[in-house]
């Protein structure tokens, strides 16, 4: 129960899946014996599963955006937690905006959960579960557990955080989805591990070819609202943090490129512990 850890359970970036990719982004963290969910994205249900985790003992889930690629599948994770015997509160904190997704989410369930209350005699699932909305600042703090949050550079969204963990002994941020902030830098000084997005820039002229639109809009996005590997790498050192994961991968289904030149964009900033993220991947604090 004491072990701490981080598991990858979804690693690319965008929403999108298509034959052999990864899955979006999902993250499970184990602190002090204590399970927290950050994000989930499409897959993170069976990611959970894959990890040993009973679903019936969700207890606390945190969202950094409202992205789909963070949070489509949080209302089917819920609702299947409910079906695998959860009778408990589930606390999960959110930008504004949550409430519609999961006041939507089970009145487009209704029907069954009607029926399972009646047929099988469970819990309302209405009951279940407490939003909170979050802004910068203390998130939560409980248990010895203290969960903070700064906004990060996504735009068009202007609610999108990064979220810092600290328990008894160690201490993990996860960067959201943002473009590069000197801000991470303090709000991750000394911690354990810095969980980032990355993207390869040497591979995104091959991706705007594969999925672009046509026109430069999604390069621009990219570049506004998302950190190329190698300055994610040198935040992580500014902040001098023990151990770098790179996640939210973009790209993360190109044959051409794979762990080797992840290792590449971050060497001249970075020569610490890293991890190129993989769907389960798990990481010892
Ligand atoms: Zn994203
Ligand atoms: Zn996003």
């Amino acid at each position: 129960m004491s072990r701490n850890y981080v598991a990858l359970l979804g690693t690319k970036g965008g929403p999108a899946i298509r034959p052999g990719s990864s899955m979006p982004t999902s993250n499970l963290l184990c602190l002090d014996g204590q399970q927290m969910v950050v994000d989930c994205a499409l897959g993170v249900t069976r990611g959970l599963v894959d990890q040993g985790v009973q679903l019936k003992t969700l207890s606390r889930i945190f969202i950094t955006h409202l992205h789909s690629d963070h949070y489509l599948e949080l209302g089917p994770l819920l609702h299947t937690a409910w079906t695998a015997g959860l009778k408990t509160s589930v606390d999960v904190w959110g930008p504004a905006g949550l409430n519609d997704y999961w006041d939507g989410f089970l009145a487009s369930m209704k029907a069954d959960i009607d029926l399972r209350i009646e047929d099988e005699g469970r819990p309302d699932l209405r009951t279940l579960l407490q939003i909170h909305v979050i802004d910068e600042g203390v998130v939560m703090q409980q248990d010895g557990l203290t969960v903070s949050a700064i906004r990060t550079e996504h735009p068009p969204l202007i609610d999108c955080f990064a979220l810092s963990f600290k328990g008894t002994s160690k201490h993990v941020v996860f960067s959201g989805d943002t473009a590069p902030i000197t801000a991470l830098e303090d709000f991750a000084r000394d911690a354990d591990l810095l969980v980032h997005e990355a993207m390869l820039e040497s591979a995104l002229p091959a991706l705007l070819e594969r999925v672009g639109n046509g026109s430069d809009k999604l390069m621009e996005h990219w570049l506004r609202s998302h950190t190329f590997a190698h300055d994610a790498a040198r935040t992580a050192s500014n902040a001098g943090v023990r151990q770098l994961a790179l996640s939210h991968l973009i790209p993360s289904d190109d044959p051409d490129y794979g762990e080797q030149d992840w290792k590449n964009a971050v060497a001249d900033h970075w020569d610490g512990a890293l991890h190129v993220g993989t769907d389960g991947l798990r990481i010892d604090l």
